[in-house]
């Protein structure tokens, strides 16, 4: 657009910006665009209670699939789509791309480093998915599981173990009276972890491929620990959505969206 330089937005109030969120990295775009005077709606699952709210307009459920997506983005004349969803989330991501694609609304997803990249990364076993992570860490002792709560069925069978469990909100099943479930919100530094992972004496780490050097702190603790890590890979991005991993790399992306 004509006049805008590299520090000046040139997408106006006219025009809105739907982010994609439930993630810290979508709170702080929404701050940023905020600031710098764009009509931004985030958008939240609807999963948790209490979520931390971000900055502009908030709308809160789904939206019926990518049929909904697209019905949305219509009628409210949404200029651009960020996806800042968690890397696991990855229905809300396919149903963003195909919704983006059938209404030519431009696309562009921000995503955290994978720990593929994290120094230690060859050490641990990488599996494709939950169900192998409990198959992996079957004998492992005393493991600590942080693969989220909606994860926590395949580990019903260690009933006999003693399992440290960290999740966000409360699980929604009933666990094995032995576990340990501490509810708490990250994200964690590295004291925190060590004095906890010290105190429980955890024997082995449980994770997903989240990424993002603030949950890191375990991995760092575990590696020093000399404990077993199993991590979940993430599933597959949908194909050709143009990714960046910093809120300056959206800030460009939606510059070039928008002239
Ligand atoms: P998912 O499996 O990819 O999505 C399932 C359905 O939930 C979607 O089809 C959509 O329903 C709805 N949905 C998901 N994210 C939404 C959003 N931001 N706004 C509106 N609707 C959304 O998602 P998930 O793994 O359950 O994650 C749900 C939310 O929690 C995401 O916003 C994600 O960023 C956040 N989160 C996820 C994880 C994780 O480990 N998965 C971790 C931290 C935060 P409709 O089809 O009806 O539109």
């Amino acid at each position: 657009m004509a006049g805008a330089g590299p520090d000046k937005w040139s997408l106006g109030p006219a025009v809105t910006v739907l982010i994609l969120g439930g993630t810290a990295e979508a709170r702080a775009l929404a701050a940023e665009l905020v600031a710098d005077g764009i009509a931004v709606v985030s958008s939240l699952a609807g999963r948790v209670s209490r979520p931390a709210l971000p900055a502009g307009g908030v709308r809160v459920g789904g939206f019926g699939g990518a049929a909904g997506l697209v019905h949305y983005l219509r009628e409210h004349r949404i200029a651009a789509i960020v996806d800042a969803t968690h890397p696991f989330a990855a229905q809300i991501s396919a149903n963003a791309a195909a919704a983006a694609e059938q209404t030519r609304t431009p696309l562009v997803r921000l995503e955290r480093a994978s720990w593929r990249e994290h120094a230690n990364a060859g050490e641990w076993t990488w599996v494709p998915d939950v169900a192998a992570a409990g198959e992996a860490a079957e004998s492992w002792p005393r493991p600590f599981v942080t693969t989220g709560r909606q994860s926590l069925e395949i580990y019903l069978p260690w009933a006999d173990r003693e399992v440290l469990v960290r999740v966000v909100d409360p699980p929604v099943i009933a666990l094995p009276e032995r576990w340990t479930v501490l509810r708490s919100r990250g994200p964690y530094t590295e004291v925190d972890e060590r004095v906890l992972m010290l105190d429980w004496r955890v024997g082995s780490l449980l994770t997903k491929d989240s990424g993002g050097e603030h949950t890191a702190a375990k991995l760092q603790v575990a590696a020093e620990l000399g404990l077993r890590v199993v991590v979940v890979a993430r599933p597959a991005p949908p194909p050709g959505v143009h990714t960046v991993r910093t809120l300056g790399a959206v800030r460009a992306a939606l510059r070039r969206a928008d002239t």
